[in-house]
């Protein structure tokens, strides 16, 4: 056995180290002390198409395996954890799901402007009861027919504020417990979707972290991600 890069995860590996000092490291201080989350950053980072890292080109994505992805997000965090939280919701949390356990019609709208970069996406599991035990959600989701009635509270959502993707865990069935727990994706500006305060963090300062309000938010039941319940399984996935 060896551990020898090969030659493609050591062009990964230059092609990010000449991002981080060329592009990140110029701004990154000013960034983290004004909390000014990186937009120019991440829309070239999309052009190296390190947001969606792992996704099937024919998403938008690039087509690279996981160990490219872990050697990109070591490079840029060592100089910017902002810029790799960022990137990391996006390439594994988002667009890795979609890819796995979206339909194809969520794929064509949600996933590939994602996978480019061209928009981002947040990942919408904790509440404030509801952190490591994922499982105690109070978020609901009542199944109207056509739609779910989405209502309830999400805290310290990364990317809240920037994204324009999210995908968020609610309990339709509060008697079926973890069973009971579906992923809705939910586009920014649907009524009744509110944007709360941004969290003034310690670290990783130009990352936001928002505060997410839904009140009676109106979901088409085709943005739920997978079977009737998959939600809870999707999120520990
Ligand atoms: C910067 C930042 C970004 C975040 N981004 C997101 C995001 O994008 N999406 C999202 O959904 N969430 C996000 N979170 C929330 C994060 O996932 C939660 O903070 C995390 O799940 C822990 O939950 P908690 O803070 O409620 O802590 P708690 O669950 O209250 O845990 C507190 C401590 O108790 C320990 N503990 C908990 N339960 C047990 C147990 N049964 N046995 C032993 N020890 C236990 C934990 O290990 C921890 O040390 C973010 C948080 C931060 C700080």
């Amino acid at each position: 056995m060896h551990f020898e890069l090969s030659e493609e995860h050591k062009a990964v590996q230059q092609a990010a180290r000449e991002f981080t000092q060329n592009v990140l490291k110029p701004g990154v201080i000013d960034r983290d002390e004004h909390q000014r989350f990186p937009a120019e950053e991440i829309r070239q980072l999309a052009e190296l198409g390190f947001m969606g890292m792992m996704i099937d080109p024919a998403y938008g994505g690039s087509g690279m395996d996981t160990l490219s992805y872990v050697i990109a997000m070591e490079e840029i965090s060592k100089l910017d954890a902002s810029v790799s939280v960022v990137m990391s919701v996006n390439n594994s949390l988002v667009t890795w799901g979609l890819e796995a356990f979206g339909s194809e019609a969520q794929k064509q709208k949600y996933l590939v402007p994602l996978a480019k970069g061209e928009k981002i996406g947040a990942f919408c599991l904790s509440e404030p009861e509801a952190g490591s035990d994922a499982t105690s959600q109070r978020t609901t989701a009542i199944d109207m027919g056509d739609h779910y009635l989405l209502n309830g509270t999400k805290n310290w959502i990364t990317n809240g504020g920037s994204a324009s993707t999210y995908l968020v865990m609610a309990q339709t069935d509060a008697g079926k417990g973890h069973k009971g727990i579906n992923c809705l994706i939910v586009e920014k500006g649907m009524e009744g979707f509110i944007i709360g305060a941004k969290e003034n963090k310690l670290g990783i300062r130009a990352s936001d972290t928002h505060t997410l309000m839904f009140q009676d938010v109106k979901v088409p039941k085709e943005n739920r991600i997978g079977e009737d319940g998959f939600g809870f399984k999707f999120a520990m996935k």
